[in-house]
This record gives structure tokens, C-alpha cells and sequence, in this order.
């Protein structure tokens, strides 16, 4: 049987969709006691009930995932690889001794959070630029401990909501932002936890991110720790960029940072597929911040999936002597040639109007309402 589909609602004003928490039907939840994972709970409200001393609350031990469901022409909605998000989120859970959860659950929560909010996923448009679902995958240790030792108590929660895009990125066009190195706070720390997402990797950070903002700067990046030297990532996403071309007719060249302090991004993975599968060069590598200052570099974006890419026109540092130093990138407007490539191939798979060669949208037959 062909799978229930249900149409966006009408209760909603689709044009005014931004990147925000909109109510929804309710969500998902599993707790984990003494080993043993109990059945799916629906909760109809947007609130979870916690003891006082939950670990979580207490000592941190959090995790999160964030992934996208788009709505396809024929109305069909699929999700985008959430089994790269399974084990990117038990890559996390084991950083802050918690269990495993199962891929099948995890797949199982998605699905089943979706297809009970259906009607709030955005209506088609080419590139997703209408909009779609974002998912919250949530896992945290919710047992009450006053002990610092592992906890025995797992809650894992699946939230959905509709959402517009981050940084104004959408129809296959992206403009560009301003970027501002942090120099006075190292996000993370070398054989710390910045390549997990861990929830409390990101509460420090706000505060730099809301000076940046203030100053002109949306997006702010990290470089290494220790040397101040590599190119780390941004706050809230992966950091890439194309090499200076030696000739207009030349092969492009992607170059990916590699540093054990980076979120292994599912965006920055799937567009190295992609850029291979045009014939492009690839070079994931420790990537010096000198090749940005000196025009080694060029078509610098941010990507993950809030923002899909967002091409970066500007990177402004604390040059040795404390003065700010400003780096233009681009045509200071909209992003590169090769960027708008791989944007539009990413997004037109992810919407279903380029042929999913590399089998990423789940699950093939689509989101079903009649399983929910
Ligand atoms: C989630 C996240 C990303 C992007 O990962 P995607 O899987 O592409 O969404 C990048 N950097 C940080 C710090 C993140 O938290």
C-alpha cells in the first residue's frame, strides 16, 4: 500500500516560515532504566518532567542531533541520512557514558515524530527553499545522582518543527555573511570534546556569538586551541572553502579542514560525495587560517544542516598587535560558481528534484501518517 501522505496545513502562514520553534502535535520520548530501553511514549506538550538532581541538569550529560525532512513534489516526505545522525549521536553518548541507542529506535523516533506532525512539514519547492522539517533528536541522562559517577537513568527524545532557513540560504541562491575569528575563547580544546555534540559545547558560546553579532558579524569561527594557527570550524557549523583556481578551465579543488576538535558534519560529508562524484579534487587536511588571509583560498562557506552552505564574504581576525584585519572572499553578494554547484546538487537531492544516486533520502517509499 502506497503510504498516507498529509498535505501542509492551511492553518499555517507558510510565507512567514523563519528559523524559529513553532508548536507542534507533541513528540517522542524512550527512557533507558537499569539497561533496558522502555516502549515509545507520545507527549502532547512541549515539556519534559525531570528530577532536581538528573545528571543532565546537574553535570551536563546531554547530546543532541539536528537533521531535515523535505517535502517532495508528489507531497511524499523524507528524511535526509538520519542513519548518519544514529551513529554520530552514539558517537556522542558514549563521550558522556551513556548507552547505545538502537539505530532501529532511533529511525523509529524520527519516523514516527514526523509522520504525527505532517502537516506542519513546508510544501515543496525546488531546493527546499520553502522551508522543512527540522528534527531534534535529544539524549540526555535524566536519573537523579548527587555522586559524580555514571549514571543509570537515559532519556532519548525525538522533537520536530517546521522551520524557514538560517542564514537566508535558499532556491539555490545563498548570500553572504560576515565572519569574526573568536580570539578570547577556545571552544574546544585539544582532545576535549569539540568533535561531539554535546550539549555543553554550545552554552559558552553564546555569548561570543551574540558579541560578534552585535558588531556586524552573524557567523563566528574558531581556529585550533593550541596553535591558533588551523582552521577549526565555525560556532555552528563546518568550515570550507575552494582553491584559487590556476586557470578558469581548471578542476576544482574542495578543501576540507581535519582537526580532532571538529563536528564531523553530515553536510561536509555528503558534499565530498558529491564534489567527487563531479570529478573535483578533495583535500581534507589540517588548513593553516594563512591560507585564507593569503588568497590561497576562495569560495570560503559555512555548511551543516541549518544553513545547507552559507558562502562567507568576509573573515575579520585580531592580526599579532591586537588590530582587527579584514579578509574580503567573493563577489561580497552571493556565493561562488562551484559553491551554487554543490548547493544546488546537495539541495535538489534533498528535496527530490535530482535523481538520489548516492540513496540518501529515507525511507525510500516515504514518511507514512498510517504508521505514526
Ligand atoms: C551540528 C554541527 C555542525 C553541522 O553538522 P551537520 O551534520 O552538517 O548538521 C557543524 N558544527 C557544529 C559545531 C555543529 O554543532
Amino acid at each position: 500500500m502506497a503510504p498516507q501522505v498529509v498535505p501542509p496545513t492551511s492553518d499555517f502562514d507558510w510565507s512567514k516560515l523563519a528559523f524559529d520553534l513553532y508548536p507542534t502535535a507533541g513528540y517522542v520520548k524512550y527512557v533507558n532504566k537499569d539497561g533496558q530501553w522502555g516502549a515509545a511514549e507520545w507527549v502532547e506538550e512541549p515539556y519534559v518532567k525531570l528530577h532536581v538532581g538528573s545528571v543532565a541538569l546537574n553535570y551536563g550529560a546531554s547530546c543532541f542531533e539536528g537533521l531535515k525532512a523535505f517535502r517532495h513534489e508528489d507531497g511524499q516526505v523524507k528524511l535526509f541520512r538520519p542513519q548518519e545522525n544514529a551513529a554520530r549521536m552514539n558517537y556522542s553518548a558514549a563521550a558522556i557514558s551513556m548507552p547505545e541507542v538502537p539505530e532501529e529506535m532511533f529511525l523509529e523516533a524520527c519516523h514516527k515524530a514526523v509522520a504525527k506532525n505532517l502537516h506542519l512539514v513546508p510544501p515543496h519547492a525546488p531546493h527546499g527553499s520553502a522551508g522543512s522539517m527540522y528534527l531534534r533528536p535529544l539524549y540526555f541522562a535524566s536519573g537523579a545522582q548527587l555522586a559524580l559517577v555514571a549514571p543509570s537513568e537515559f532519556t532519548f527524545i525525538v522533537y520536530v518543527t517546521q522551520t524557514g532557513s538560517l542564514y537566508g540560504s535558499a532556491g539555490g541562491k545563498a548570500p553572504a555573511v560576515d565572519a569574526f575569528v573568536i580570539e578570547d575563547f577556545d571552544r574546544a580544546a585539544p582532545q576535549g570534546t569539540g568533535t561531539y555534540k554535546l550539549a555543553g559545547n554550545y552554552g559558552p558560546v553564546l555569548r561570543h556569538m551574540a558579541q560578534a553579532k552585535k558588531n556586524g558579524y552573524p557567523i563566528t569561527l574558531h581556529l585550533d586551541s593550541k596553535t591558533r594557527t588551523f582552521v577549526d570550524e565555525f560556532s555552528t557549523s563546518n568550515f570550507a572553502a575552494f582553491k584559487k583556481a590556476s586557470s578558469p578551465d581548471s578542476t576544482p579543488t574542495l578543501v576540507v579542514p581535519k582537526s580532532e576538535s571538529i563536528l564531523r558534519s553530515v553536510t561536509t560529508k555528503s558534499l565530498m560525495d558529491i564534489a567527487k562524484s563531479f570529478g573535483w579534487n578533495i583535500e581534507h587536511r589540517p588548513l593553516k587560517f594563512q591560507e585564507v588571509v593569503d588568497g590561497t583560498l576562495e569560495e570560503v562557506f559555512a555548511c551543516g544542516t541549518a544553513a545547507a552552505i552559507t558562502p562567507v564574504r568576509s573573515i575579520t581576525y585580531t592580526a599579532p598587535g591586537g588590530a582587527l584585519q579584514k579578509v574580503s572572499l567573493g563577489d561580497g553578494q552571493n556565493a561562488g560558481p562551484n559553491t551554487l554547484k554543490l548547493l544546488a546538487e546537495l539541495t535538489g537531492i534533498q528535496a527530490g528534484n535530482r535523481e538520489d544516486k548516492f540513496g540518501w533520502t529515507w525511507p525510500a517509499e516515504g514518511v507514512d501518517a498510517s504508521k505514526a
